[in-house]
């Protein structure tokens, strides 16, 4: 028992303290910092259950493998991605008048916005 409860704290420490989405192999890479015997299955396992219980959203950027991040207290945001190290960014603006560009009488419900570049480190 105690075991799962680090493992699972480790995985949600990672995932809590990264403040941007990181793919299920970086998670394991850097759980495995604190429980070093950490399995990929068992990440994904406790991935899954943080999704279902709300503590992890999952980020989809296009033509790309899933990203898990904190839900947290962080609000409707979007991401950077570098196309240098694929790092992907957390950015905490959204040009708030997206809806305004739709045609007269359409309602818009929501959007997805990705800014792609290069990151500080690779500019
Ligand atoms: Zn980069
Ligand atoms: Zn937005």
């Amino acid at each position: 028992m105690e075991r799962q409860t680090n493992q699972k704290g480790a995985v949600q420490a990672v995932i809590d303290a990264a403040h941007a989405p990181l793919l299920p192999q970086e998670i394991l890479e850097r759980s495995q910092r604190t429980v070093p015997n950490l399995g990929i299955a068992t990440v994904y396992r406790h991935l899954k259950r943080m999704v279902d219980t709300k503590k992890v959203r999952v980020v989809n950027l296009s033509g790309q493998p899933p990203r898990y991040e904190a839900i947290g207290e962080s609000h409707h945001h979007h991401h950077f991605q570098c196309t240098s190290c694929q790092r992907v960014f957390a950015l905490h603006e959204c040009p708030a008048n997206l809806a305004s560009i739709a045609p007269k009488g359409f309602t818009v419900e929501r959007h997805e916005l990705t800014l792609y570049g290069k990151c500080e480190g690779c500019a």
